[in-house]
């Protein structure tokens, strides 16, 4: 879409950062959903001006001991994006792709997430270029104490807190927060994802894959539809694909493919879960050893040729950008119906024009994954209140949000024209939100 009010903003965005794609790929699409606010509300002009530019980009230098005895140096990032309606809030993620660019634009994207969950959260997001893989439990213990050195000076319960993504779990967290609790004393909730025994939630484990597909059973119910029997395929085979295959499951679909980093594995007879945990939570494992014990399944190296496997729903659940044009293509020549993005911006803006142009329910990833961070702020919640909730609680809790966010999506979209496009939907009740607060309180 051709920008009109918000042309000269995205102008400025693009001098001022220069050889940031992926940012610049997540602006534009904010921009191009919500230029027809600007019609409607032109006072929100010098919001949009706002709203671009980080409150705060911190970066920092890590230096870490290795087995060998050698020094290793890392950087880290923590961009506090936005704190109009909350603390800052956004996950960590440590993969030796992360960069400015990466993380401003999961920073950005995490502002509009955050509002559509309706809980009183702001969007931050952080990490490094560590690259946990073939690291010993040692060698991340000490990064994540470095790490922490430093970030600790940064964030606390009521001003920034972070939870994990990719690279990033429950092991990671434990260590983060011992280092954040000895330099500070305090036992705050200041990292979400924690473990259950030193004020973890339940469901926080699962919620962004099960938020996904119950926010995808939503929108199929819209359409007189339902998960049961659907054949799905999955891309990624850590935390969000996991819990994502569990629910699916659940709900009667049957999942047939996953896949990591190195390629991916097609079961038609349906994955077996027990396995691929036991291979990926607790051996740490590639995706590829599934094929030993089960030989109805192929392995295939490459990612890309996983969109290539028949299905009635795809579910990208591992990195940015993993569906292209040609991707999409073959999704909707095998007839898939709906697509629901796990990973935070997984379709190139030409794989979604695709999507749209052939009718595909389509549910992007501010809406689709925000289970995981509402999950945190429930996190939060009982943090602040010393109370623990049981697995139903937060569960009855979390579908609730994931109902909430689809009649938000779904009523802004028909609001400004454009019934079932939940890009627009989520853009635009994503910004609404923040932009009230910071009209409201002069922050623009
Ligand atoms: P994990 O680290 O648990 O798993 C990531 C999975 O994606 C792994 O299977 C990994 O394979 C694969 N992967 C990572 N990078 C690439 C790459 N460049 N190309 C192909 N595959 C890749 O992360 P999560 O499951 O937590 O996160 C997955 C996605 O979901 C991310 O986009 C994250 O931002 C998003 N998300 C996560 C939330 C959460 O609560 N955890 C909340 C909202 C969004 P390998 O092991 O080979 O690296």
């Amino acid at each position: 879409m051709k920008l009109k009010n918000t042309e000269h903003i995205f102008e400025t965005v693009k001098r001022r950062n220069q050889n940031e794609p992926e940012f610049l790929q997540a602006v534009e699409e904010v921009l191009s959903s919500i230029d027809p606010v600007l019609d409607k509300y032109p006072e929100y002009e010098s919001v949009v001006n706002s709203i671009i530019e980080p409150e705060r980009f911190i970066i920092f230098r890590v230096p870490w001991i290795d087995d060998k005895g050698n020094t290793q140096v890392n950087r880290g990032f923590r961009v506090q994006f936005n704190s109009a309606i909350g603390p800052y809030k956004g996950g960590l993620r440590f993969h030796p792709s992360v960069n400015g660019s990466i993380i401003k634009f999961l920073g950005f994207e995490q502002i509009f997430k955050n509002s559509l969950t309706g809980l009183p959260i702001g969007g931050g997001k952080g990490g490094s270029d560590f690259d946990p893989k073939g690291k010993s439990d040692n060698e991340i213990l000490r990064f994540c104490q470095s790490f922490m050195t430093e970030l600790s000076k940064y964030i606390g319960a009521y001003t920034d807190v972070p939870a994990g993504d990719i690279g990033v779990g429950a092991r990671e967290i434990g260590y983060l927060y011992g280092q954040y609790k000895r330099i500070k004393g305090l036992n705050e909730g200041v990292l979400t994802g924690k473990g259950l025994p030193y004020g973890g939630s339940l469901t926080r484990k699962e919620a962004t894959g099960y938020g996904l597909i119950y926010l995808m059973e939503e929108i199929l119910k819209h359409n007189n539809d339902s998960m049961k029997d659907k054949t799905v395929v999955i891309s990624g085979s850590g935390n969000v694909a996991i819990y994502a295959t569990e629910k699916a499951m659940e709900l009667g679909a049957k999942v047939v493919a996953l896949s990591d980093s190195n390629g991916y594995i097609h079961d038609p007879n349906g994955i077996d879960l027990d396995a691929v945990k036991q291979l990926k939570e607790v051996e740490r494992k590639r995706i590829k050893e599934y094929v030993k014990d089960h030989p109805e399944a192929k392995y295939f190296d490459g990612c890309k040729g996983i969109w290539t496997i028949k299905c009635d729903v795809a579910l990208p659940c591992a990195t940015q950008n993993e569906i292209d044009e040609e991707s999409a293509k073959f999704l909707v020549a095998n007839g898939c119906k709906a697509v629901g993005e796990g990973a935070n911006m997984p379709s190139t803006p030409e794989a979604i024009e695709v999507y749209i142009e052939n009718n595909i329910m389509f549910a992007p990833a501010k809406a689709a994954n925000a289970g995981g961070v509402a999950v945190s702020a429930l996190e939060m919640s009982q943090n602040s209140m010393r109370l623990s909730w049981t697995f139903e609680e937060v569960d009855e809790k979390l579908k609730d949000i994931m109902k909430n966010i689809f009649v938000r999506i779904s009523t802004a979209a028909k609001e400004y024209g454009d019934e079932g496009n939940y890009v627009v939907g989520s853009n635009i009740a994503g910004f609404l939100k923040v932009a009230q607060a910071m009209y409201a309180q002069g922050t623009v």
